[in-house]
């Protein structure tokens, strides 16, 4: 009884992340085209190959589990990835690909807690072969979003000093405020910057 309701569970995240996987693919590329980082670049279109790769995987535990493979709408990766975009349509430069890092992030996240959870369910449900390409697809998103991190290492402070210039640009006393609230904390203070970080347009 209890196999019978975790099988169906399995078979349900399987569908979740399949369909997840798939509209990374349509993300990934739009990632890459807005980054302005060469090496952020490079990580979305080399991981556009990974997750290819890794829908390949999914399709394989499908046939293992004598199903065809079919996804069900993941409202979850949808949310991520809608939030993303709208990155993309109100920031630039470093801060841009600041948050496009963040947003990625998450989304490797989600995936490392799927993947987790199916290697975990078919390791229980004795599916030696599924456990073994869902763990592998498990390394790779905690590859990427490692890699993530790394990058962001760099970017971090080069749109630290973006939001100096710009508040400079924009005079004195603006960029004098921003530097004064930048000393508070570090993510929560910044919204309230006010001028300094309008848009250009
Ligand atoms: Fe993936
Ligand atoms: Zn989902
Ligand atoms: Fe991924």
């Amino acid at each position: 009884m209890a196999a019978e309701n975790l099988h169906e569970l399995f078979v349900n995240e399987l569908r979740d992340i399949y369909d997840a996987e798939k509209q990374l693919t349509k993300a990934l590329p739009k990632l890459a085209r807005a980054a302005n980082s060469e090496e952020l670049r490079a990580a979305f279109e080399e991981h556009l190959e990974v997750t290819r790769a890794q829908i390949g995987r999914l399709e394989e535990v499908f046939k293992l589990l004598g199903m065809a493979a079919r996804g069900k709408p993941c409202e979850g990766m949808k949310g991520l990835i809608e939030e993303g975009e709208e990155v993309m349509e109100e920031m630039e430069g470093s801060t841009l690909d600041a948050a496009l890092i963040a947003s990625a992030q998450k989304v490797e996240h989600y995936e490392i807690a799927t993947y987790g959870t199916l290697a975990t369910f078919a390791e229980v449900l004795e599916m030696q072969d599924a456990k073994d390409l869902l763990g592998q697809t498990l390394e790779e998103e905690k590859e990427a979003d490692e890699k993530l991190t790394a990058i962001a290492s760099q970017i971090n402070p080069a749109a630290e000093t973006e939001d100096q210039e710009e508040g400079e640009e924009e005079g004195r006393m603006v960029a004098a405020g921003a530097r004064s609230i930048r000393g508070g904390s570090s993510s929560g203070g910044r919204k309230n910057s006010g001028g300094s970080r309008s848009k250009k347009r």
